[in-house]
């Protein structure tokens, strides 16, 4: 069987075209599938159409909704854990990932030495200048300071045999981070690249400012790097204070003293004060992140399913 998690916020409008596109895909594949939808707190009417759908398809159509907004990564990994098949997809219920690549997935994986298939976009054309260098800027800074390699433009559309499915869940980390732990589990994974693609309907959920935040999350989940800025400015900093102590000791000496070098003393103080805030702001965050891990708490929290359907 192949099951295929789809996480939708306020996707009312995507999900028929979705369901429409795949199906029709879906001829080509020999396996039993299985859907599971989930609801991530969307404000429109996707958990209805959801309802719906599985009142048409009851064999096929399961979906899980939150009791709120989680985050995609809350509804991966809810997917994740209630999918039942061999062969594992993720897609968005957009159509930004192509649903006829699938037979061809599963036909690499079925026939070659790999336990993924994983799909790239091959260029980052109609995006925003800004945001593609900013994400190129990103996956540079990842990939020299943190041990996990990530893809530049890999999607999380990918497909996975139980076997990966099975260690992703074993990471319980309540910070996810999907693109970092999609590849910190390792196993052999195949890229297939496709031209970008716009969505069918609805518009998209990441702000300029959320994928800023989002890049910084993962940098901080899967990289010691920053931490240890603190030392190394530190000990810069002190080398430097040694070397301007002998110079102006020496100054002093040789041509007395001007009591001068007021505004170059402040200027000073604001640098070193600034570089301390830095520091601590990055200790914080990963103290932050200590702190929601050792609550403990779930990454979701699940109002319906199909199986007790409120309506
Ligand atoms: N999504 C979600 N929860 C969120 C935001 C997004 O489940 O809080 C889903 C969304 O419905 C879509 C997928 O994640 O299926 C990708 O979202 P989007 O298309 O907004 O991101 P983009 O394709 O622009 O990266
Ligand atoms: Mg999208």
């Amino acid at each position: 069987m192949l099951s295929i998690v789809i996480p939708c916020y306020n996707e009312e409008e995507s999900i028929p075209a979705f369901f429409k596109e795949v199906e029709k895909v879906s001829q080509q594949i020999d396996h039993e599938i299985e859907y599971i939808f989930v609801n991530d707190g969307s404000k429109d009417s996707t958990l209805s159409c959801l309802r719906e759908l599985h009142r048409s398809y009851p064999q096929k159509v399961r979906y899980i909704s939150f009791s709120r907004n989680f985050g995609k990564e809350a509804g991966l990994y809810a997917g994740l854990q209630s999918a039942k098949g061999e062969l594992v997809t993720v897609m968005d219920a957009d159509l930004q990932d192509p649903p006829e690549l699938l037979p061809e997935m599963i036909r690499l994986i079925e026939t070659e030495d790999i336990d993924c298939v994983g799909t790239r976009r091959a260029t980052r054309d109609g995006e925003p200048a800004i945001r593609s260098f900013f994400a190129r800027m990103f996956y540079k800074l990842i990939n020299k300071i943190g041990e996990t390699e990530m893809v530049d433009g890999a999607r999380d559309f990918r497909l996975m045999t139980r076997q990966m499915v099975d260690s992703i869940l074993e990471l319980t980390e309540y910070n996810r981070f999907s693109k970092g732990i999609f590849s910190w589990v390792g196993f052999n994974t195949k890229y297939l690249s496709y031209e970008n693609r716009e969505r069918v309907a609805g518009e998209t959920s990441w702000s300029f400012w959320s994928l800023l935040s989002y890049s910084i999350d993962g940098i901080i989940n899967f990289s010691e790097v920053p931490l240890n800025i603190a030392s190394y400015v530190g000990a810069l900093s002190c080398f430097g204070s040694v070397i301007a102590m002998l110079v102006i000791l020496f100054r002093t000496l040789m041509y007395g003293d001007p009591t001068s070098g007021w505004p170059s003393m402040v200027c000073i103080f604001l640098f070193v004060g600034g570089l301390q805030l830095l520091c601590l702001g990055i200790i914080g965050k990963y103290i932050g992140k200590i702190f929601m891990e050792t609550k403990n708490r779930p990454a979701y929290i699940v109002k319906e399913t199909e199986e007790n359907n409120l309506l």
